[in-house]
């Protein structure tokens, strides 16, 4: 049996499914690629939820509407990291502009094998692991417990 620690958050994708089936337009993609949801337009009907392929939406039980992960927008807005890119210990998490060829996030890229998730669906994930193992990160094979 193999155990290993696999982060899945909201993938960010640039070609985000979860946004087509919103009957409000509540969520959609910012020019810089951020994938959000506005609070005040969503009414919680959970479509989005059901159309990630990645299972990263939940629903905020006490507000009824649906939030996930947004690269803490707030803080990348003000020029600073996520809160998880600033407090992880091992600083295993790499965040930037992928387009900013100087850019550390861009420089990994260029050089070290990188997968993502479910990459035959076609929604070109933005976030990377390195040197990442597909079967591994399939979390339905691991669900059936393969060796
Ligand atoms: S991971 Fe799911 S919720 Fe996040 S952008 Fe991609 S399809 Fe949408
Ligand atoms: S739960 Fe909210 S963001 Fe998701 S599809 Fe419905 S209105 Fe849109």
């Amino acid at each position: 049996m193999r155990k290993f620690f696999l982060p899945s958050l909201c993938n960010n994708c640039d070609n985000p499914i979860c946004l087509t089936n919103c009957p409000v337009k509540a969520t959609w993609k910012r020019e810089d690629g951020i994938v959000v949801v506005d609070p005040h337009r969503c009414i919680g009907c959970k479509y989005c939820m059901a159309s990630c392929p990645y299972d990263v939406r939940s629903i905020n039980p006490l507000k009824r509407i649906v939030q996930k992960c947004e690269f803490c927008r707030h803080r990348v807005d003000a020029g600073i990291e996520p809160a998880c890119v600033e407090t992880c210990l091992g600083r295993a998490r790499i965040f930037g502009n992928m387009l900013d060829p100087k850019s550390e996030i861009a420089q990994l890229l260029a050089t070290l094998p990188t997968q993502v998730i479910k990459p035959d669906l076609g929604t070109f994930p933005q976030v990377f692991y390195i040197e990442g193992d597909l079967d591994a990160m399939n979390p339905m094979k691991g669900w059936k417990g393969e060796e």
